[in-house]
């Protein structure tokens, strides 16, 4: 039978409905857990993020895929008990958001022991809570190149999808020539690999779009919503409409099955203040009328957001 992980168990991807495929409930810097300015209570993590995924669910949203890796923050109780109380399904990952944000426990284990970690966290569960891990989250870190730790992450991770089926997403998509080489090593199809951040700011310039179409990779515009008109704007933040042209080309282009979309909004930052005004539901607020008024058809932006999330996180058996 087709499924997918959630964190209240497995469904049948048809039950996944609208999905918004690379968020955060509440993503912070590993240690963030120990500064005593932004530490918050749980009730107030409940209080910020509960209202918007209860909206998420009345705009039509079904599915939210949480990606934030070990160490920065994941907490899948508290998923699980948001996902009852609202109605939204959560996939939570295994992973890591990149290198630079591993621990050192983990920044000094070897392929095999990340390949057993990630392959028990998507098979057996994520440490007591039962809840399975739905996808595989590896990334770039900071500074544009991938390091050898970065590497050895993307190898573990590769392993681990073909292993189990369960998609990757990845925090950039620049420097995609050693990921590609690392997912060809390994024998991972690369339509099991969302190459993420592809539209923002500071690293859209620099990602190779049509090379990565051309190896057969998907690519996420999966920061929708962090423009340069915002008030509190972030370093990665795009004109609006500069992305959404972007957006139009290579959907014009031909690529629609291989484009996914999101808001990488993080409901209750960790640590930090986060960035004001911008929520997951610019998916529905913004994005899909933005769509729409650009004249593309009901049935693209239904493939958007329901189809190709479903066909991507189904695990391949
Ligand atoms: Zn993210």
């Amino acid at each position: 039978m087709s499924r997918v992980n959630t964190v209240l168990g497995p469904i049948p991807p048809e039950e996944l409905g609208a999905v918004a495929v690379h968020e955060h409930i509440g993503y912070g810097m590993p240690g963030s857990e120990l500064d005593t300015q932004w530490w918050r209570m749980p009730e107030e993590h409940y209080e910020a993020t509960v209202p918007k995924l209860r909206q998420f669910r009345e705009y039509g949203g079904g599915t939210f895929v949480d990606v934030t890796g070990i160490c920065n923050g994941r907490d899948v109780d508290y998923y699980k008990s948001l996902s009852a109380k609202t109605g939204v399904h959560i996939v939570a990952c295994t992973g890591f958001v990149g290198g630079d944000t591993a621990l050192p426990f983990f920044a000094r284990a070897s392929v095999d022991y990340l390949t057993r970690h990630f392959v028990h966290e998507i098979t057996v569960g994520i440490g007591d809570t039962g809840s399975r891990a739905g996808v595989i989250k590896v990334g770039v870190s900071r500074g544009g190149r991938m390091t050898e730790l970065d590497q050895r992450i993307y190898r573990a991770a590769a392993r681990a999808a073909a292993t189990t089926g369960v998609p990757i997403l990845t925090h950039l998509a620049i420097d995609a020539e050693p990921a590609v080489a690392i997912f060809a090593e390994e024998g991972l199809p690369l339509d099991r690999v969302l190459f993420g951040h592809a539209d923002d700011g500071l690293n859209s310039p620099r990602t190779p779009h049509e090379w990565i179409f051309e190896q057969g990779g998907r690519i996420g515009f999966d920061t929708f919503g962090y423009e340069t008109e915002i008030e509190d704007l972030p370093f990665w933040a795009r004109p609006r409409q500069e992305r959404l042209d972007h957006f139009l080309r290579l959907l014009n282009n031909g690529h629609l099955d291989q484009l996914l979309v999101s808001a990488d909004a993080n409901c209750s930052p960790l640590g930090w203040p986060g960035v004001k005004g911008h929520t997951v539901n610019y998916i529905f607020e913004d994005l899909v009328p933005d769509l729409r008024d650009a004249g593309v058809a009901e049935a693209t932006v239904t493939k958007l957001l329901i189809d190709n999330p479903a066909d991507f996180l189904t695990i391949r058996t």
